[in-house]
This record gives C-alpha cells, sequence and structure tokens, in this order.
C-alpha cells in the first residue's frame, strides 16, 4: 500500500514547477521596482493571531483553520493568510524594518481546511504585499498599480479591477444599522450563517454565496452612501490617483473582503465572465489591524494577495522553461562510464547541465533519453574514436555530427550552453 497525499494538497511536479519557480521570481523582481522587500514569517503561529486580526466571526477562523496544540500545549495554527503574520513581524522587529512607509512583500503556502467539493486546495499559495506607515490616497494607488502592473506584465490581459471603501470606525457602524435593518425584513430568506451574520457583522452578508441570500440582498443600501466626510474624501482621492495612473477600474459597493480588519478601500482583480471563481487577487486598506494585534500607535497599511495556482491557471501552459540546455554523454561501453562521468562533473562544474546513463544501455536507448532531455549536443565515447583520442560530437539542432579531439569538444560544450 502506497500512501497517500492529504486530501487538498497537491504535489506540484516538473516541468509545471519551473512555472512556478519562475512566476515568483518574476513577482519579487517587480516588487523591488516598487521598493517592497521580502518578508518570510514562519507557517506556523499563534492562534489568536488570526482569531484577532481575522476575526472569530468569520468562517475562516470559525471553520477553515489547521489548528491544533502542540507538544508543549501551546495553541497553533497553520496561517490561513498573509498579513496577520507580517504585522505581527512588524511590530516584533518595528527597528529592524526601518523607517516609514515600509514596504513588505512575501510569498509561500497558506492554509485552510476548505470543503474539498468546491474543488479548492487546502494548501494554497500566495503573493503578497503590504505598505505601512501611509495613510495617503496615493499609497492605495501605488499599491493598485503594482499589482495591475505586476499582472500584465506576467501575461494577464483581461482583467479588471474593482473598487470600493469600507468606511472605517467613524462612519461604518452607521451603515452597519442601516444594512442591518434592511436585512431584517428579509430575514426569512437568509441562510442560517447569515442570520446569525446580520446581528454580528452583516457586511458579511452581501458576500454569502447562498443563491438565497444574493436574492435577498438586491436593494440593500449602498456603503458608499453612508460614508463620513473624511472616507469620502480619500476614496474620492483614491479614484483621482488611479486615473492620474492611467488604471481603469469600476466602482462595486457590494464587495466586502471577509476578513474583519479591512478600512475604507478595498478591490478586487477579477476575471469578467468567469463566475464565482473570478478573483485573481484581492486586497485593501487595514488601519486598525496593528493595533488590535497590541501595537500601541496606529499603523495605517494598505495590501493585497495574489492566489498563484489561479493565475498560473489562467496563464495557461506557455513555456515550461527549466533547463532545456545541455548535453548528454552517450557511452558505446561501459568501461567508458569513469571518463564520461569526470566530464559529467566538470561540466556541471563549469555551469552546464549535464545528463549521461548510469545502467549501460543501448546507444539507441541512450539516444532516445538524449532527445527527450532536450540536450543541445550529444557526446558520444566510443571504441575507434577513443584510439584517436577523439569522440563523436553531435549538435541536436542542426543534426550534424562529427569527429573531433576531445579537447576540443569539452571546449564546444561550454560554449554552447554561454551562447543561451
Ligand atoms: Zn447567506
Ligand atoms: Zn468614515
Amino acid at each position: 500500500m502506497t500512501i497517500p497525499s492529504v486530501r487538498g494538497m497537491k504535489d506540484v511536479l516538473p516541468p509545471e514547477s519551473a512555472r512556478w519557480a519562475a512566476l515568483e521570481a518574476a513577482y519579487l523582481a517587480y516588487a523591488a521596482r516598487y521598493g517592497f522587500r521580502e518578508i518570510r514569517t514562519p507557517i506556523l503561529e499563534r492562534t489568536e493571531l488570526f482569531a484577532r486580526a481575522v476575526g472569530e466571526s468569520t468562517d475562516i477562523v470559525e471553520k477553515e483553520m489547521y489548528s491544533f496544540s502542540d507538544r508543549s500545549g501551546d495553541n497553533l495554527t497553520m496561517r490561513p493568510e498573509g498579513t496577520a503574520p507580517v504585522v505581527r513581524a512588524l511590530l516584533a522587529h518595528r527597528a529592524e524594518i526601518g523607517d516609514w512607509p515600509a514596504r513588505l512583500c512575501y510569498t509561500g503556502p497558506m492554509f485552510r481546511h476548505e470543503r474539498p467539493q468546491k474543488g479548492r486546495l487546502r494548501q494554497f499559495h500566495q503573493f503578497g504585499a503590504e505598505l505601512f506607515g501611509t495613510d495617503s490616497p496615493y499609497a492605495d494607488a501605488e499599491v493598485l498599480a503594482f499589482l495591475s502592473g505586476f499582472l500584465a506584465e506576467a501575461g494577464l490581459a483581461e482583467i479588471s479591477l474593482e473598487i470600493n471603501s469600507l468606511g472605517d470606525p467613524a462612519c461604518r457602524p452607521r451603515y452597519h444599522k442601516a444594512l442591518s435593518e434592511f436585512l431584517a425584513s428579509r430575514e426569512g430568506r437568509l441562510c442560517d450563517d447569515c442570520r446569525r451574520r446580520r446581528i454580528q457583522n452583516p457586511l458579511r452578508v452581501l458576500d454569502c454565496k447562498s443563491e438565497g441570500c444574493i436574492k435577498a440582498t438586491e436593494g440593500a443600501p449602498s456603503i458608499l452612501d453612508s460614508l463620513c466626510d473624511d472616507c469620502r474624501l480619500h476614496f474620492g482621492s483614491v479614484e483621482k490617483a488611479l486615473s492620474a495612473a492611467g488604471i481603469r477600474f469600476s466602482r462595486n459597493p457590494r464587495m466586502v473582503r471577509g476578513l474583519d480588519y479591512y478600512r475604507r478601500t478595498t478591490f478586487e482583480f477579477v476575471i469578467p465572465g468567469m463566475g464565482a471563481q473570478n478573483t485573481v487577487a484581492a486586497g485593501g486598506r487595514y488601519d486598525g489591524l496593528a493595533e488590535m494585534l497590541g501595537g500601541k500607535e496606529r499603523i495605517p497599511a494598505i495590501g493585497f494577495a495574489i492566489g498563484v495556482e489561479r493565475l498560473l491557471m489562467l496563464l495557461g501552459e506557455g513555456e515550461s522553461g527549466g533547463g532545456s540546455a545541455g548535453v548528454f554523454l552517450v557511452t558505446s561501453n561501459p568501461r567508458f562510464m569513469d571518463e564520461a562521468f569526470r566530464w559529467k562533473m566538470e561540466l556541471i562544474g563549469k555551469g552546464v547541465r549535464a545528463e549521461m546513463d548510469y545502467e549501460g544501455r543501448s546507444v539507441k536507448a541512450q539516444f532516445r533519453r538524449a532527445d527527450r532531455s532536450g540536450a543541445r549536443a550529444v557526446v558520444v565515447f566510443g571504441e575507434s574514436e577513443d584510439a584517436r583520442g577523439a569522440v563523436v560530437f553531435r549538435d541536436m539542432a542542426a543534426g550534424s555530427q562529427e569527429e573531433i579531439s576531445r579537447d576540443e569538444a569539452m571546449r564546444r560544450l561550454i560554449r554552447l550552453t554561454k551562447e543561451e
């Protein structure tokens, strides 16, 4: 009996893994252009971090976290999202991270115990970024420009940006009340979860995917009509800065984020016409989170996360990349293996990808393997050539081959791969 993998957790195999690595490198390089530096936080955090930051009444904390107590009895959780850990790290290492604004980005796995029938993974991956220390509308526009620029450069052409403002503690309670009253009149049509949410967190009802709740909330009051002057001004300035940056967007007043810590600007990048699974990246402003996590000062902040699996799926197959150039060393007799192995080690030492057969397969079988490996050149160690201190050098792309001296062959192999 072989051991199956954990449900909802997937192996990333070559050549797919090369696409992952390339996309991740492209993301970090793009982030660096905007001054974002990478932070790597642990996968395990104390459960209270997410209970406090994400919110007790969210689906994530109520139903989806991988939580357990470890051998010392500490309550730990495998991170379900990236922002709370970054804020925790920021508060712990404020001085080392440097002056405001601080720009941090990350890549890595997240864990949520979601229902598998949705086709969602329980270990999924995100690229994220967080900008701390300014509530300037330019910061919101910068983060959106960064995200939109990266997605475009990655090759995602057809995306649209939807934005909203969730207000702040000064004006959101008023909207809560208005929405809650509206929902009270339609209580019978809401799902069980939403009946409970109507009191605790009515905004989440707008986010519910159940058919009845979507119908019941048609005609709900718009949060954009309840914003206080400060929030309205801020939202207007974000829109102005986006227009100045040439970024197209539309308002979506029904957009709420699943997490309680968001304030003011929220946004989603969506693929038009893709239904419920259409969000590629999302985020928002979370000015109150640092204080919720015990920080002494209010730290304005805005950030986003990109779903890596979704992005890769949308980008399609594309180049597999990753080590297609190289050399295959064919031995016509096992007595040449020592020599071929020395060549292989020397070539690898000089930065050339080199392969050979260790099993004494036929020359024909070795050539088949060389073909499949995508090698650009094959060197054959043969009996008659060996007597003359030579090898057969085959250029796979040109389909030509000739006998040359061993020194010349080695020089050509190194030159060949330097051309890449
Ligand atoms: Zn519902
Ligand atoms: Zn407000």
